[in-house]
């Protein structure tokens, strides 16, 4: 997610922390390369400039305050004005009425019907009763689809195969939603490849007919300033109440995501950063910002770590990790761990320190999910003493395992050897924990 834009953001500021001190002039040639990276990223130019005043007027405006670089302060206010943005807050969803009724509209291929089942899965984990309805009179296999997800997440979908008036399809659902409890229906309309009147003008008939609380415009966040242009005309058009933002996770530009509050004024409030049902979240300006600053995404990692991990467990393996004293047990359960929250990488880019770019393509070298599972598997291939002393382990025991585990001896060795080195890293991180505590942040 926007990897390529963060890279060249936080190369500018690393260039002016090296000059160590912020006269106007180191400023003015920071600012010069963020605009660039910006406008690189596709972002809207109007956009762009405003973003550049507004940190400038407050980098020269601002009181210098004690304890905190003057560089540590110019990153407080890039964060700030990226948050701006971005949108400042996360806007939950309007869902008072009941039923309440989304409307997702966009064109073919952003996303529609995909996130239509995300939002729908999401509401269910709230304990919201959910229906589905698809109004793609044009496109059976949109409608197909839609069924085919609903089965997969256990919400009925509402389908009228047969009826060539899209407007009534939604009607009819609505009148179900009503009659039978529902607390929320969602509208997947039809797209077209591209904008045209006609799709509007179906769009506007339904919203009209059926009064939905929220409509909810699909765009791709890979079609760049494009996408911007068409949420503008969608909004003028049919009228919209936020942004659905899909495949965040293949957007190394962020240019959607920067324009498109600002343009239309409209926010962005959630996000499909992958293809499977669950990459879905709402949209958190202040997360993604951290994101893109490299100051990684302490909220979301926590949040995430939560939902799987037992808080008293994590402890007493950080205190651990952290004194060097962890064994290939302890190494083990860290792996099933990390494996329970889901894809390293993604993760790594939460941690505040490895989440800067150059940490980042480093421990991709390093890093990969199939690894993870064969040293998972050469684990469980050792007997409970070798793991706790992983010194026993000779070349008689290494063929074992290795045989045992479906991998080879040189296989065990470089685990033994990336076991080791994680241990001094530990220890290394300790006391750079420390240093950092006592620099007070990053740079
Ligand atoms: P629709 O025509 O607007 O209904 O679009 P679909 O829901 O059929 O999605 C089009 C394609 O985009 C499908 O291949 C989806 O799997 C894919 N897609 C949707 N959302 C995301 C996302 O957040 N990330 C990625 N990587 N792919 C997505």
């Amino acid at each position: 997610m926007f990897d390529a834009l963060a890279e060249k953001i936080q190369s500018a500021i690393g260039k002016i922390a090296k000059k160590g001190r912020i006269d106007e002039e180191t400023l003015n040639k920071g600012l010069r390369e963020i605009k660039l990276a910006l406008l690189e990223a596709d972002v809207n130019y109007k956009v762009v400039s405003d973003f550049i005043k507004d940190i400038k007027e407050k980098a020269l405006g601002a009181k210098v305050t004690k304890g905190v670089t003057a560089v540590q302060q110019l990153v407080k206010i890039v964060h700030d004005e990226l948050v701006k943005t971005l949108g400042e807050k996360a806007e939950p969803l309007n869902l008072k009425s009941k039923p309440s009724v989304i409307l997702l509209i966009g064109l073919q291929g952003s996303g529609k019907t995909t996130t239509s089942a995300k939002l729908a899965k999401l509401l269910k984990k709230q304990g919201k009763k959910v229906l589905l309805t698809s109004v793609d009179i044009y496109r059976p296999a949109a409608m197909l689809q839609l069924k085919k997800l609903g089965e997969q997440i256990s919400v009925p979908v509402f389908l009228e195969e047969n009826e060539k008036d899209a407007a009534k399809i939604a009607e009819d659902a609505l009148k179900k939603a009503k009659k039978e409890g529902y607390d929320v229906l969602i509208v997947d309309t039809a797209g077209r490849l591209h904008i045209d009147e006609e799709m509007l003008k179906e769009a506007k008939e339904i919203k009209e007919r059926i009064h939905p609380d929220e409509v909810l415009f699909v765009s791709d966040a890979m079609t760049g300033q494009e996408a911007v242009n068409i949420a503008k005309a969608f909004d003028e058009n049919v009228g919209m109440t936020g942004i659905v933002l899909t495949k965040l996770d293949s957007d190394a530009r962020g240019g959607v995501a920067l324009s498109v509050k600002g343009v239309t004024g409209k926010p962005i409030k959630f996000a499909g950063v992958g293809e499977k049902i669950d990459d879905f979240e709402p949209f958190y300006p202040d997360r993604v910002a951290s994101r893109i600053l490299g100051m990684g995404d302490v909220v979301s990692l926590v949040e995430k770590a939560q939902e799987v991990i037992d808080e008293e467990e994590a402890l007493s393996m950080q205190e651990k990790l952290l004194s060097g004293e962890f064994t290939l047990e302890d190494f083990k359960k860290q792996l099933e761990m990390i494996q329970r929250m889901g894809p390293i990488k993604q993760l790594i880019k939460m941690i505040p320190g490895l989440s800067s770019q150059k940490m980042l393509k480093q421990l991709d070298k390093a890093i990969d999910d199939k690894k993870l599972k064969r040293i998972e598997a050469i684990i469980n291939s050792m007997t409970p003493e070798e793991r706790r002393n992983h010194a026993i382990i000779n070349a008689s025991r290494k063929r074992r395992i290795a045989r045992g585990s479906g991998t080879s001896v040189k296989d065990v060795d470089a685990l033994l050897k990336q076991f080791a080195q994680a241990k001094m890293m530990m220890k290394q991180m300790k006391k750079m924990q420390k240093k950092m505590a006592k620099k007070g942040g990053k740079f």
